[in-house]
């Protein structure tokens, strides 16, 4: 069990990529576990979808603005660095959403939730159904 460490508010300024400035701030601020949540707008999002046969992303490259309807995403080490899981899910201008793994997305807005969590270790490793995950949890 862990417990809450820092707990962030910030904007992320127009134009940065979504998962590169939130990492950049993961590391500066020397976060290894903990929870993301966002709303605000992106630009050309791209989107993933887990093809378990084939054991890789399918890529979904959106284009134009779309509303950050939903942004979740939790805090790890993978390659003894921090690294950022996110899901989302992306309305267009009609409300039709799209969603599915974050891979990148222009700041038009992000206003971004971080809340450490200390006390709990959580390292991907590289498993056999292809995706980088922590150990399982036993009960
Ligand atoms: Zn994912």
């Amino acid at each position: 069990m862990g417990s809450i460490g820092g707990v962030y508010l910030f904007r992320i300024p127009e134009g940065e990529e979504f998962i590169s400035y939130v990492t950049k701030f993961l590391e500066k601020e020397d976060i290894k576990a903990g929870v993301v949540k966002a709303v605000g707008t992106l630009r050309n999002p791209k989107i993933g979808y887990f093809l378990e046969k084939e054991k890789r992303y399918k890529i979904n490259e959106l284009e134009g603005t779309y509303e950050i309807a939903s942004l979740m995403g939790n805090i790890s080490i993978k390659d003894g660095k921090p690294f950022l899981h996110v899901h989302v899910v992306l309305g267009d201008e009609e409300g039709v959403a799209y969603g599915g793994h974050l891979i990148e997305g222009e700041v038009f807005v992000a206003e971004v939730f971080v809340m450490e969590i200390v006390g709990v270790e959580l390292e991907r490793k590289m498993r056999e159904n292809g995706l980088a995950l922590w150990d399982e949890m036993r009960l």
